[in-house]
C-alpha cells in the first residue's frame, strides 16, 4: 500500500512545526517505543477521513543569516519537487508577501506539481481575511487560511490536499512487480549492488516512465520473474545540497520505502551496524515492510569461523527492535551470494502476503495459553477468546479479550512467537490489534 507523500515548504518562523505537529498529533511518538527509531521530526503519518498520507517537513536546520535564507528555501522546494505527489506551501499572513515568497512558488509553479497555498496565523478570520487574499500575486492559485496553533481551517486545508490524490498517481498499486528499496548510509554499496545485478545481464528496463516520483526504478529479471528495484543512493543533485544532507536521505529513504514492498538494508561490513543504520531500518520498520539486513562488502573482512557468528549478533543487538529481519551477507564486488538474495527477497514477499486459516490460528492460541497462564490484575485474569487474520503486508491480527489493559505487550510478543514457531513470517513485521469482547 503506497501512500501519497505531501511535503512542507515555507520559510522560517512561518509555522510549519506547529503546523506538522497539529497535523501528525500523536503519531509521531509511537516510534519511542522502538530504540534506535528516528525521533525527528521528518516525516509522520496522517490520516484524514479515509485518506492516509505521508508528510514529510522539507525544512531542517534554518540559517541565522538571511542571505542564506532564499538558497536554503530554493533546496527545500527541490526536495519537496523531488520526491512530493503534493506540496504545501506555508506563508504568515502576520509577516505578510516577501521577496522568497515570490522566488519559491515561482519554483514551485514551474514544477507542475500541485500546490496547496496555506496562509497560517489566521487566528481571528475575520480580521485577517482582506490580507489573506494578498497571497492571490503568488500566482498559485487560492490562498488558504489556517491557524496551526488553534487548529483552524486545517479540515478545509486537508481536503484540498487530498483532492489531488489521483488514482493514477497510486497507479503503481495495479503493477503486480514487486518493487524493492535499497537503502542504507552513504557508501555501503548500494548502487554497487544495484549495478551488479544490471551486469550480469538481468536488466530490461531503467527508469520506468510514468512514475510521479523523480526515482531511478531499474527492472531487474531473475527466473524469469521482473523485479522492479528503487534505488536511493544517486544523490543527483550533490552540488547543490550543501546542508542537511541526512535530512535530505532520509526523505529519500522514507519516500522509497512507501514504495516498496520488501526493503533491503545494506551495512558496511568493514564498518560494521551503527546507530544510523538502526534509524534508517526502523523507517522500514515503522511501515511493516519486509526486511532483509544485506550485510555487503563481505570480501573486504578477514574471517574465522567466528565472523559471521559475531557479525549476527552484533546485528541483532543494534536492531533488537527487529528480530525478524531477515540477514544475508554480499559482496557487490564478487557478486557473492546476490542470487541468493534474489531468493531471500521472493521468501519476503511471500511471507508477506500469507494468511493464515481462523481455525489453525486459534489452535495455536489455545495451546499457547494452556502453555503460559495470561496474566492478571487485582484478581481479575486475562482471557483471549479469538484470535483472526485480516491483512496483509504487512500480516495483521486481531484478538478479542476480556479486557485490554490486561493484555501486557509481552504476552502479545509471546503469542506472536508462537504464530512465528509455526509459521516462520521471516522478514516481515506482525501487526496485532487487540480488542474487547464482552
Ligand atoms: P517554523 O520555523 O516554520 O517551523 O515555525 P514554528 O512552528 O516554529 O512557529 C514559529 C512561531 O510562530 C512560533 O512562535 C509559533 O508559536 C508561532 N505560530 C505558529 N502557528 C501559529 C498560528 O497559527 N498563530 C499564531 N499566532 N502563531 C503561530
Ligand atoms: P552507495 O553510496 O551506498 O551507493 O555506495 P557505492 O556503491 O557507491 O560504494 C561505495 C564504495 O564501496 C565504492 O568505492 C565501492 O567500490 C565500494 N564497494 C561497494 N561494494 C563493495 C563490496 O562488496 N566490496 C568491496 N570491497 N567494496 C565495495
Amino acid at each position: 500500500m503506497s501512500k501519497p507523500i505531501v511535503a512542507i515548504v515555507g520559510r522560517p518562523n512561518v509555522g510549519k512545526s506547529t503546523l506538522f505537529n497539529a497535523l501528525a498529533g500523536e503519531k509521531i511518538s509511537i516510534v519511542k517505543d522502538h530504540p534506535g527509531v528516528t525521533r525527528d521530526r521528518i516525516y509522520a503519518d496522517v490520516t484524514w477521513l479515509t485518506n492516509q498520507f505521508t508528510m514529510i517537513d522539507t525544512g531542517g536546520i534554518e540559517p541565522e543569516s538571511k542571505d542564506l535564507m532564499l538558497s536554503h528555501m530554493r533546496q527545500q522546494a527541490e526536495i519537496a519537487i523531488e520526491t512530493a505527489d503534493v506540496i504545501m506551501f506555508i506563508v504568515d499572513v502576520r509577516q505578510g508577501l516577501v521577496d522568497a515568497d515570490f522566488k519559491v512558488a515561482d519554483m514551485l509553479r514551474r514544477s507542475g506539481k500541485p500546490i496547496v497555498l496555506v496562509v497560517n496565523k489566521v487566528d481571528n478570520f475575520d480580521k485577517f481575511m482582506p490580507d489573506v487574499y494578498e497571497f492571490y500575486n503568488l500566482g498559485i492559485g487560492d490562498p488558504h487560511p489556517v491557524s496551526a496553533s488553534s487548529k483552524l481551517g486545517l479540515g478545509d486545508m486537508l481536503d484540498e490536499v487530498i483532492k489531488f490524490f489521483r488514482p493514477e498517481d497510486m497507479a503503481e498499486e495495479e503493477d503486480e512487480r514487486p518493487r524493492i528499496a535499497i537503502v542504507g548510509k552513504p557508501n555501503v554499496g548500494k548502487s554497487s549492488i544495484i549495478n551488479k545485478l544490471i551486469g550480469e545481464d538481468r536488466v530490461i528496463v531503467s527508469d520506468i516512465a510514468g512514475t510521479t516520483r523523480d526515482a531511478i526504478d531499474t527492472t531487474v529479471k531473475y527466473h524469469g520473474k521482473e523485479y522492479i528495484f528503487i534505488d536511493t543512493a544517486g544523490l543527483r543533485r550533490k552540488n547543490k545540497i550543501t546542508e542537511d544532507l541526512e535530512r535530505y536521505s532520509i526523505i529519500r529513504t522514507v519516500t522509497a520505502v512507501e514504495r516498496a514492498d520488501v526493503v533491503v538494508l545494506v551495512i558496511d561490513a568493514s564498518e560494521g551496524v551503527t546507530e544510523q543504520d538502526a534509524k534508517i531500518a526502523g523507517i522500514a520498520h515503522e511501515r511493516g515492510k519486509g526486511i532483509i539486513v544485506a550485510v555487503n562488502k563481505w570480501d573486504a573482512i578477514e574471517k574465522d569461523d567466528k565472523t559471521i557468528y559475531k557479525h549476527t549478533n552484533k546485528i541483532k543487538e543494534v536492531l533488537a527492535f527487529m528480530p525478524y529481519a531477515e540477514m544475508i551477507f554480499v559482496s557487490a564486488l564478487t557478486g557473492q551470494r546476490l542470487n541468493k538474495l534474489f531468493d531471500l527477497i521472493e521468501q519476503v514477499i511471500q511471507n508477506q502476503n500469507l494468511r493464515i486459516a481462523t481455525g489453525v490460528l486459534n489452535e495455536i492460541m489455545t495451546e499457547a495459553v494452556a502453555l503460559q497462564q495470561p496474566p492478571s490484575d487485582k484478581g481479575k485474569r486475562l482471557k483471549l477468546f479469538y484470535i483472526t487474520q485480516v491483512a496483509v503486508k504487512p500480516p495483521t491480527f486481531v484478538i478479542f479479550v476480556n479486557d485490554k489493559s490486561l493484555m501486557h505487550f509481552s504476552y502479545t510478543r509471546y503469542i506472536e512467537n508462537k504464530i512465528r514457531e509455526a509459521f516462520g513470517f521471516a522478514g516481515t513485521s506482525l501487526k496485532f490489534f487487540i480488542r474487547e469482547r464482552k
